[in-house]
């Protein structure tokens, strides 16, 4: 008989995750003999706590703050698109002990957008607010949509230049943070990655009275569910997206490259994660 397969999300502190939920519903769904761990790990402990799991046979683990950019230097294989990010969010031990870093974020965030939205404007830009590690998803993540070209802004005008210099294959456009809502009007598609909205943080400020009817609102803040971003966009009458679904998909896509197994945002999952916002 096999051992259960282990895995776990890993991060300091770590007060609240929804991973735990999310993959032991699937394991549960999908008759995978395992468990999901919730395993806090601070800064200075990264290198014994990875040495750990390999020791004990772990297929993987996610990484939440801080560790997400710390922990490449102790992987043996980066995959391009977390080198591109410059961030892992999902670790791949295979059954040599060769460990690999991914980041399915940016896969998160489109599938999630492309599932609750039947389409959105594509002959327009869309716009992402923030450039943080995020942001950093988005842009890679709406670059393979065609789309005329994708903006960015960001309070902190510098951090955008680089996003769009490192990631953004001369199609990203900086907009200054002041101009923001001049860019939003023209937008098909508005992205939130910074952290305003989020509990404990302002409401994000960008005008959509301008914003065109058929605009998608989406706010990847999901603390709380209902941003003040989203709830002006409902009541403007523009479609909107909350960020809970992008943590679904980033999380189906890690489950996916540890166990082969391509798991569904089905009703049940989604009744237990709401009940969490309730
Ligand atoms: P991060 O790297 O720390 O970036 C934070 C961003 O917020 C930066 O662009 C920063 O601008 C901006 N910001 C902070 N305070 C601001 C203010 N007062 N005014 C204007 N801009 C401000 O964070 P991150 O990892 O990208 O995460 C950002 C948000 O996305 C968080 O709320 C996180 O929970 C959420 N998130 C959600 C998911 C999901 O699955 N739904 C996944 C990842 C992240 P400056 O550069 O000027 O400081």
């Amino acid at each position: 008989m096999s051992n259960p397969h282990k895995a776990a999300v890993i991060g300091w502190p770590l007060t609240h995750t929804l991973s735990p939920v999310i993959h032991s519903h699937w394991m549960a769904t999908h008759g995978v003999d395992g468990v999901y761990e919730k395993m806090p790990v601070a800064p200075d402990d990264l290198g014994s706590a990875i040495n750990k799991m390999k020791m004990e046979g772990y297929v993987g683990f996610n990484i939440t703050v801080p560790h997400k950019e710390m922990i490449i230097p102790h992987l043996d294989i980066v995959a391009p698109l977390a080198r591109l990010m410059g961030a892992v969010n999902t670790v791949k031990i295979d059954e040599n002990g060769v460990i690999t870093g991914f980041n399915t974020d940016g896969i998160g965030l489109v599938a999630n957008l492309q599932k609750s939205v039947a389409s959105w404007p594509k002959d327009k830009p869309a716009l992402v607010l923030g450039a943080g590690g995020a942001a950093r998803a988005a842009a890679l993540g709406l670059l393979n949509e065609d789309l005329p070209f994708v903006m960015i802004s960001n309070r902190t005008r510098e951090k955008a230049e680089t996003v769009a210099a490192e990631v953004g294959r001369g199609r990203m456009v900086v907009i200054d943070w002041n101009s923001r809502h001049e860019a939003a009007a023209s937008s098909g598609l508005i992205v939130n990655t910074t952290v305003l909205g989020m509990h404990g943080n302002p409401a994000l400020d960008v005008d959509l009275s301008r914003a065109g009817k058929d605009t998608v609102v989406y706010d990847i803040v999901y603390q709380p569910l209902i941003t003040p971003l989203l709830n002006e966009a409902a009541e403007r009458g523009l479609r909107t997206v909350t960020g809970l679904g992008m943590l679904v998909y980033q999380a189906a896509a890690a489950f996916k490259i540890w166990f082969d197994i391509m798991p569904e945002y089905d009703d049940v999952l989604k009744e237990r994660l709401e009940a969490v916002f309730r």
